[in-house]
């Protein structure tokens, strides 16, 4: 079954794609031209957000998934402006580093919620998987993306995991397995 991922991010798809692997789902790419505009309150209600778009240009049964950092001693930002915090990869982890110099609490979790649709836009599921960690003083590693240098979970961090460790333990994939087996019913 062909179901419209909604990301223009080809690592996410690689991503999930290596995730679903075995379980006859194969994700693909929203058709050019898709710029949704999330601003919704919620991981939930921008991954809705994101997956009417898909179905929409895609005239398929679309998921999407929201994804973000919620740091405790922060008051769970960044959260849904996980993307946006500051310009760049590099300049976002700064920042956060940065913010919780002073902080002992450095508990933190990786949050992503799914919505699937149907081509019509209609929620056929939603859900929600979490990965608990806490934010290092100092980056290390080179794996994944974003926040991974200094997401901790243990004592190693997320970039210093391979992709199949990561995907075990990670929101995405946990997330993402919840999806699968609604799919399998
Ligand atoms: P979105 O879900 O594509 O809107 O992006 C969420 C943002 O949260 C990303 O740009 C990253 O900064 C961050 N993020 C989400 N998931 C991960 C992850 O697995 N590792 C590191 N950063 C992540």
């Amino acid at each position: 079954m062909k179901i419209t991922f909604a990301t223009g991010n080809d690592h996410k798809l690689q991503e999930i794609n290596e995730i679903s692997a075995g379980s006859g789902v194969e994700f693909v790419l929203p058709p050019e031209g898709f710029n949704p505009v999330e601003d919704g309150e919620t991981f939930e209600e921008n991954s809705l957000i994101k997956a009417r778009e898909a179905a929409r240009l895609s005239g398929m049964i679309s998921l999407a998934d929201d994804s973000g950092l919620c740091v405790e001693a922060l008051n769970g930002a960044p959260g849904i402006h996980s993307a946006r915090y500051a310009e760049t990869a590099q300049a976002r982890i700064d920042k956060l580093l940065l913010e919780l110099e002073c902080k002992d609490n450095r508990r933190a979790k990786f949050v992503c919620a799914m919505t699937l649709v149907d081509a019509c836009g209609k929620v056929l599921f939603q859900t929600r998987g979490e990965c608990h960690g806490e934010i290092a003083r100092g980056q290390s590693g080179v794996n994944g993306f974003g926040y991974d240098p200094v997401f901790l979970i243990s004592d190693r961090t997320m970039a210093e995991m391979s992709e199949d460790e990561k995907n075990e333990i990670s929101h995405r994939g946990r997330a993402l397995r919840k999806v699968l087996e609604f799919l399998s019913k």
